[in-house]
């Protein structure tokens, strides 16, 4: 390990993470869709943590973050500034018509937080918040509380009063043990059912498709049905498109796949490109004009931070420039096709899903489907085959984000064909490894 290494481990933190295992590579830079981390180079398929959606090395998105830098470093968000004047404009673009008012913090967990208020203050005297086991929202105390995966294991019993899970709509594993379209959407008839039953509920939050816990994509009819089932009930939709969003899924938000309109969305990550940090909580109009003579209990000293806020019309621009959404619809169902051409190739592969350029690789260890990993693992910081499996891949020059028994595929939606191809035959080698270990 070189010295520059060895201080970061030593004297910070390796995210959720048992800490002696952790062995950084350095990075020492990064252009388009490949990264160098000790003199190796190496192809980013997962953008990250599914953030870095223009790449590395945008020169407009990086002009634009030094022109305001040289402009006007900070000021309390009690002003008003040029660049949070063109950020609020090109929101307005790109969000779904009816979000109409923006608050800008730094990050998608603290989107969340706010979102969590707003409902709230919107609401009440209603407060329950109802959100699906297999979601991630953030890692600050409000937004762990609804996440349903093993990271809020961590923190309770401190968090989650108000909180109702509900299961997701998993058709590879249906949480109900049924068949779609047999099911008749069970599983989104269900939230009409928790919402009635457990009273005082303030809204629902969902990631359109979920995200780290494996891109989960729900059936078609599962969003518009939500979106009236909340509806009917008066109840708040919020769309946390932390992940979703900026384009991943070939469109700019993913509610637009389905023409719904939530009526908080809250974002981050792809929202500067992650050159600098940004969230976004975006509400409606009507929520907008509820404050008006109502206090908005709710800030940050870095809210509509003038530095953040620089790389978002920046970004916005930029993927008008490249026509990027109709890129990620082209070479998405490319990455698609060559995914399930390996699903063919590798009996450890039990499922390949997603849309545009947001796929997941899950791994099984036999024809029963049982994983090579569970939540459990995680939270006893036990690396599973698959996370053996990544470290590997990393090591000949392919990075690839997963969970305990999948891949989440999510290249910078600048990639090429050529760079697909590049990933797909890393993968189509490596993978071999996993069908070792499958028992049949
Ligand atoms: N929401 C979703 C769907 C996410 O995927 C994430 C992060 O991965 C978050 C919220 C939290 O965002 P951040 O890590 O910027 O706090």
């Amino acid at each position: 390990m070189d010295e520059v290494s060895q201080v970061v481990k030593e004297h910070t933190f390796g995210t959720w993470r048992v800490q002696r295992t952790w062995n950084p590579m350095n990075v020492e830079k990064a252009e388009g869709v490949y990264f160098y981390a000790n003199g190796k180079k190496i192809l980013d398929f997962s953008s990250q943590l599914v953030n870095v959606n223009l790449g590395y090395g945008n020169r407009e998105v990086i002009r634009s973050i030094k022109e305001q830098l040289d402009r006007l470093q900070y000021i309390s968000p009690a002003f008003a500034t040029e660049v949070r004047a063109r950020a609020a404009k090109a929101l307005l673009e790109v969000m779904p018509k009816n979000l109409t008012k923006f608050f800008f913090s730094t990050s998608g967990t603290e989107a969340n937080e706010s979102a969590i208020k707003i409902a709230r203050f919107y609401k009440f005297p209603a407060y329950k918040i109802v959100s699906r086991y297999r979601s991630y929202h953030g890692s600050t105390l409000g937004s762990l509380a609804l996440t349903g995966d093993y990271r809020r294991w961590f923190a309770e019993p401190n968090v989650g009063p108000g909180v109702v899970k509900i299961p997701e709509p998993y058709c590879y594993r249906c949480p109900f043990g049924l068949k779609y379209p047999e099911c008749n959407l069970a599983c989104v008839n269900y939230v009409d059912y928790v919402i009635k039953n457990e009273g005082n509920v303030a809204a629902v939050i969902v990631e359109p498709i979920t995200g780290t816990n494996g891109v989960v994509v729900p059936p078609k009819e599962y969003m518009p049905a939500l979106r009236k089932i909340t509806k009917e009930n008066g109840v708040l939709l919020i769309a946390d498109e932390v992940m979703t969003g900026w384009g991943r899924v070939g469109e700019w938000f993913a509610v637009n796949l389905w023409g719904v309109e939530p009526d908080i969305l809250t974002t981050a990550k792809g929202a500067s490109a992650s050159y600098v940090p940004s969230g976004i909580t975006a509400v409606s109009k009507e929520i907008g004009e509820f404050f008006e003579d109502r206090v908005f209990a709710h800030g940050h000293t870095f809210e509509a931070h003038p530095v953040s806020l620089a790389a978002i019309p920046a970004v916005v621009e930029e993927y008008k420039r490249m026509n990027l959404l109709a890129h990620v619809k082209a070479v998405g169902s490319y990455l698609g096709e060559r995914l399930k051409e390996l699903k063919e190739k590798h009996r450890s592969i039990g499922d390949v899903r997603g849309v545009g350029l947001f796929w997941a690789i899950e791994f099984v260890k036999d024809s029963r489907k049982t994983p090579f990993g569970t939540y459990e693992d995680k939270y006893a910081g036990r690396a599973t085959e698959v996370d053996v499996l990544a470290s590997k891949l990393l090591n000949e020059g392919l990075y690839v984000f997963n969970g305990p028994s999948w891949f989440v595929i999510a290249p910078p939606l600048i990639i090429s064909k050529e760079e697909i191809d590049e990933g797909v035959e890393k993968l189509d080698k490596a993978i071999s490894y996993l069908d070792e270990k499958f028992t049949g």
